[in-house]
């Protein structure tokens, strides 16, 4: 298996997981944009946001659901936090298995560089 995160979904490379269920794993990103900063994955294989169809929009929602709740339960749900999918090379993407970021803990500048 070559895709990383499948391999950190499969437990054969070490994360720190902060939530994970029978669709989606969450963990800390190994180079932190902000004080919190996770990435919300689903276990199965999907490269990009393109890649998402009609049969994954319950997945989506958990994702985009989990998002909420790891910045409730971490106490960042008032004062604000991003959630970003990059898609493709322009937007940075360097991992091609989606993924939902969620920052939080510092002011976010707008426009993103
Ligand atoms: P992208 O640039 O594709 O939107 O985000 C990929 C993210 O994965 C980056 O923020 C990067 O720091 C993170 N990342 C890359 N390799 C690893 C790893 O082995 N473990 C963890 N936990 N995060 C990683
Ligand atoms: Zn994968």
């Amino acid at each position: 298996m070559s895709c990383l995160f499948c391999r950190i979904v499969a437990g054969e490379v070490p994360a720190t997981k902060v939530y994970e269920d029978d669709a989606l794993v969450a963990f800390r990103d190994i180079a932190p944009a902000a004080p919190f900063h996770v990435l919300i994955v689903p276990r199965e294989h999907i490269s990009t946001l393109n890649d998402f169809e009609p049969a994954h929009d319950a997945l989506v929602g958990r994702m985009v659901r989990t998002a909420a709740a790891l910045a409730k339960e971490h106490g960042y749900h008032e004062r604000g936090y991003r959630t970003v999918f990059n898609c493709n090379r322009e937007a940075g993407q360097s991992v091609y298995h989606v993924h939902l970021h969620v920052l939080a803990g510092r002011s976010l500048a707008w426009p993103p560089g």
